[in-house]
């Protein structure tokens, strides 16, 4: 079985362009073993004018399951799945889904998703494009889509720049942050994004997507409306201000440093963060109780000021306090863990394998062993008992897949 992959190897520097493996599961430590050989090999005697022309093929699994790519841990398996580290590996990828008609799903960090128990038909495509590099004597900072969100929090506040300090924490990678315009703590990255680098699967060519062309909103942008599926993020610049301040909007990171037991400098603000995020079971840690979760399972809902005033009435009726935000011109924001709450599902709420957080009302959990149907039933019965509660449909904040 090793003719066949030394023939690809040799063909590749050679300029035969690029090639496609595909490698049934029992075969993929065999050829990853032998790619690793293959590679110190031609390192040394590749002779250095054929090494820019040398490619390694892009190997595509069979068959793997996608549960534990996923934080909520729920789901069955890709048909096909490849793992792209450069840029070529992902056009490559598109093009092997095209020619053979696969549906394509790109994967980032697997925190926002439920996959349904049917898995996906076709072909996974996981971002891995890693590396954060400071543009030299600026405030640009490049990170690649597959860098792990956090690890570029870290770098940011290392280095003394503001605009990120407050998204500590968030799981996932960083190109997976403009999808939904990822916000927490007062700060979402809109604000920072300055240039975001995507391959348009339409004509399989690469562009740069300003601020503006990306249409921000709460949780909303250009991939995951009006163009969703089309762009695959590769790159993502953001500018940040070098020295800048801590950005304490948020009541819960106010209240931490209040009474001035520490000085808010960026670094102090990512761990109050963190810490913050931990009391209430939205920081991912190894065996922390009720961490298999998608993060928060609905929006808060955005309402215009005559909806809010009949959600209002209602709660005085019941004695209660709508809690609401200031949003976009004319609408309120009100929080859909309270929702969820004076809606009959406390934390802690547990339906065989699945449940709601201890620690967050709009974490939907997997307890063990829980299925996507599972999940499904809960979140339906969720929006069902808001909705005839408060008459407000809540929108969920993860991405389905495979349930069409
Ligand atoms: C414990 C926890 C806490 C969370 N807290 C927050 C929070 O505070 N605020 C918040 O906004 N979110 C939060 N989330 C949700 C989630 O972490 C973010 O939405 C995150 O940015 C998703 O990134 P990902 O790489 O995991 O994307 P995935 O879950 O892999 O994918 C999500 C969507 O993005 C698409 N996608 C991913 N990468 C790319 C790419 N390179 N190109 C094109 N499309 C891509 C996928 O196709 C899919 O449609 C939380 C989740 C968890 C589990």
């Amino acid at each position: 079985m090793l003719f066949p992959f030394s023939t690809l190897y040799i063909a590749n520097p050679l300029g035969a362009g690029r090639t496609t493996i595909l490698v049934s599961p029992e075969r993929v430590k065999l050829f990853t073993r032998f790619r690793r050989i293959n590679r110190t090999l031609l390192g040394r005697f590749l002779i250095p004018a054929l090494r820019p022309r040398y490619t390694e093929p892009v190997l595509i699994r069979e068959n793997v399951p996608l549960a534990p790519m996923t934080t909520l841990g729920v789901g069955g398996g890709a048909r096909y799945f490849t793992a792209a580290r450069r840029v070529e590996e992902v056009s490559e990828a598109v093009a092997y889904a095209g020619n053979k008609n696969l549906p394509l799903f790109v994967l980032g960090g697997g925190s926002n998703l439920v996959v349904s128990d049917r898995g996906w038909p076709g072909l996974v495509l996981r971002i891995a494009i890693t590396g954060i590099k400071r543009r030299s004597g600026s405030e640009i900072f490049e990170v690649g889509a597959g860098e792990e969100w956090d690890n570029f929090v870290a770098f940011a506040v290392g280095h003394n720049c503001a605009g990120v300090e407050c998204l500590s924490g968030i799981p996932g990678s960083t190109g997976g942050t403009p999808i939904q315009n990822v916000g927490a703590y007062g700060q979402e990255v809109a604000e920072t994004i300055d240039t975001v680098h995507v391959l348009d699967t339409r004509d399989h060519q690469i562009r740069q997507l300003s601020k503006g062309e990306c249409r921000f909103t709460y949780r909303t942008s250009l991939f995951n409306s009006g163009e969703r599926g089309r762009f695959i993020v590769l790159r993502v610049d953001f500018a940040l201000q070098q020295g800048g301040e801590p950005r304490l909007a948020y009541s819960d990171l106010k209240r931490y440093f209040d009474g001035g037991r520490e000085r808010a400098t960026l670094g102090a603000t990512r761990e109050a963060v963190r810490q913050i995020r931990a009391s209430k079971g939205m920081l991912i840690t190894a065996g922390a109780e009720d961490s298999a979760s998608a993060g928060s399972f609905f929006k808060n809902p955005m309402l215009s000021h005559n909806e809010y005033q009949s959600v209002h009435q209602l709660a005085q009726e019941r004695g209660l306090q709508v809690p609401h935000f200031p949003a976009l011109d004319s609408y309120l924001k009100i929080s859909a863990a309270w929702l969820v709450e004076t809606s009959g599902f406390h934390k802690g709420y547990s339906r065989g394998r699945v449940g709601i957080s201890r620690r967050h009302a709009l974490a939907i959990v997997n307890r063990g062993g829980a299925t996507a149907a599972e999940v499904v039933s809960l979140k339906d019965e969720i929006q069902r008992s808001v909705s005839k509660t408060w008459g407000i449909e809540l929108q969920p904040e993860p991405v389905f897949v495979g349930f069409a």
